[in-house]
């Protein structure tokens, strides 16, 4: 039987695709502040600008392609049984080949009824505008997870973390929960390797391994350490 790894994403693995993280522009995501487009108030407050919003960042997402990172959690599939978790709304995980993605945080490229959180719709293009409506007739909103929102895939998280034989963080601040608590539901003593250019704080542990790097460089080690 395969060996089981779960792999925690952030934004800082599709960097080197060429789409921007938000803490490493000054707390700004595309030059937006998040309450303004992240959050249910910046919705109540303006949905145009939200839409807007999100709409540039579908159309910035279908001409960009995944990157060594994202490719060398593809090729990790071939020796264990891979599940990322990831924070991203972008689809390079899929686009790469990644065939067990949990998506914490929504996908960029559906949409959601605002009366009924269940119904939700694969979106053909990259445009959602005001009075396009789901099925019971309500204004459809993106598919994202805003601050202050609950996270409803967390549970399926924790428990594919709790399983884990090796845990694996790529390019996230570790700022963002639920998520960034993911790694205290592992199993006490598996393997664990953070990358990152900038180190987030972790607490001390002699089974973490810690890769100062970008995702393309860091993810090659960890192939390099974990595939015979
Ligand atoms: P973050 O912006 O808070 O942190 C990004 C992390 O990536 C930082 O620690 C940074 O040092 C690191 N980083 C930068 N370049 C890197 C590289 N080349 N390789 C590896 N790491 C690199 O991101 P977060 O922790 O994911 O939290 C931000 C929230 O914003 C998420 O919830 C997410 O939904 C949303 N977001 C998503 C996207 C996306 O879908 N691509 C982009 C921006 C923000």
């Amino acid at each position: 039987m395969k060996k089981k790894i779960v792999v925690l994403t952030g934004a800082g693995i599709s960097a080197e695709s060429g789409i921007a993280t938000f803490r490493d522009s000054n707390g700004l995501w595309e030059n937006h502040d998040i309450m303004d487009v992240a959050t249910p108030e910046g919705w109540r407050k303006d949905r145009e600008l939200v839409l807007e919003f999100y709409n540039q960042r579908r159309k910035q997402a279908k001409n960009v392609e995944p990157n060594a990172g994202h490719l060398a959690l593809v090729e990790l599939e071939k020796h264990y049984e891979v599940t990322i978790v990831t924070q991203n709304i972008d689809n390079l995980h899929e686009k790469a080949g990644s065939t067990n993605v949990i998506h914490l945080h929504g996908e960029l490229f559906k949409s959601q009824s605002t009366v009924d959180s269940s119904l939700v719709y694969e979106m053909e293009d990259w445009e959602l505008k005001l009075g396009d409506k789901c099925e019971k007739g309500s204004q459809l909103r993106p598919f994202v997870v805003w601050f202050g929102e609950a996270v409803p895939k967390m549970e399926e998280a924790i428990l594919v973390a709790s399983k884990a034989d090796i845990f694996i963080v790529v390019g996230t601040s570790l700022l963002v929960y639920p998520a960034a608590g993911l790694m205290d539901y592992t199993p006490l003593g598996i393997p664990k390797y953070v990358v990152d250019p900038n180190l987030p704080s972790t607490s001390p542990d002699p089974n973490l391994t810690l890769i100062e790097e970008k995702a393309s460089t860091g993810m090659q080690k960890i192939l390099e350490a974990l595939i015979p």
